[in-house]
């Protein structure tokens, strides 16, 4: 019998990562693919779906069911493999990634790397 006992709870601000499965389903856009430019932004999901989508960053054309389509996780890291690093990042955050450090929000918080992390040493 596994115990949990001794196991940490996760920190206020500091929820528990959701790893997603890279066969799960994921939303996109029809835009076209800029590998650096990306908004990111994880929805309430079931075990079924990842919750994510992951397109332009809707600036010049609205996102409607007439633009977004179903992909897997797959095929949007392998077209974008900067996202890679943010997929384990649970529901209601996003992730905006361009040119210069990514804004990474939670609700309406604006979340900051921690200084020694990767991305605090990249973007710091
Ligand atoms: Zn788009």
């Amino acid at each position: 019998m596994v115990s949990d006992r001794g196991r940490q709870k996760p920190a206020p601000g500091n929820p528990e990562l959701d790893f997603p499965n890279y066969l799960q389903p994921a939303w996109t856009c029809d835009a076209p693919t800029d590998t650096e430019t990306a908004l990111m932004h994880r929805y309430p999901h079931d075990e079924h779906g990842s919750g994510w989508f992951v397109g332009c960053r809707g600036e010049a054309r609205q996102h409607t069911d007439a633009t977004l389509r179903s992909t897997t996780l797959y095929e949007l890291a392998v077209t974008r493999p900067v996202i890679i690093g943010y997929l384990a990042l649970p529901e209601h955050c996003s992730i905006a990634l361009g040119a210069g450090t990514p804004e990474v929000t939670r609700r309406d918080e604006r979340l900051s790397f921690a200084p020694e992390s990767l991305l605090g040493r990249m973007f710091g």
